[in-house]
């Protein structure tokens, strides 16, 4: 049986599992533009001659599915658009998402989407973020819209709240 994958940029990049004739491979557009190395381009090329990878673009219901909940766990700051088309294209198919992209794993782990890494095999952590005081330490709920810090004004950033094994 085929299996489906869709890829991400540095899931093109650092992929040696092709194997043309027995998986698909389905991507957005924006990240055969992000694609620039010669190598990967010819990695690209040799997909694109065996008929496996179909390149189009997410439904928008997708696109906005992945966007709230992106929203709620507090990542839609670390994906691109590109990301989000990615996860989109991939809840819709049900496929697996190749990507060595370690923010994008993460929140693949929280969407239920199963995630393969190209080069070094299956995520074993997952984080939770949330945003802190730079100055004072103070902690922010995820929603918290400010920059900067309302008790002493300094910079929020955000951080890996919590990193736990997957359960098998
Ligand atoms: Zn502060």
């Amino acid at each position: 049986m085929k299996k489906c994958f869709v890829l991400d940029a540095s899931g093109i990049i650092n992929s040696p599992l092709f194997s043309p004739g027995n998986d698909c491979f389905l991507c957005p557009p924006e990240v055969i533009s992000e694609i620039r190395d010669s190598h990967s381009r010819s990695i690209l090329e040799a997909l694109k001659a065996s008929g496996n990878l179909e390149v189009r673009e997410p439904l928008s219901d997708s696109v906005e599915s992945v966007l709230k909940q992106a929203r709620s766990t507090g990542d839609v700051s670390v994906l691109s658009e590109t990301d989000v088309k990615v996860f989109a294209l991939a809840i819709e198919t049900g496929s697996v998402l190749l990507s060595d992209d370690f923010a994008l794993q993460n929140v693949a782990l929280k969407m239920n989407v199963c995630v393969l890494s190209a080069s070094h095999g299956e995520i074993k952590r997952k984080v939770s973020w949330g945003f802190r005081c730079e100055g004072c330490n103070r902690k922010f709920p995820l929603d918290y819209k400010e920059k900067t810090c309302s008790v002493c004004g300094s910079k929020i950033k955000r951080y890996a709240k919590r990193v736990f094994r997957r359960r098998q």
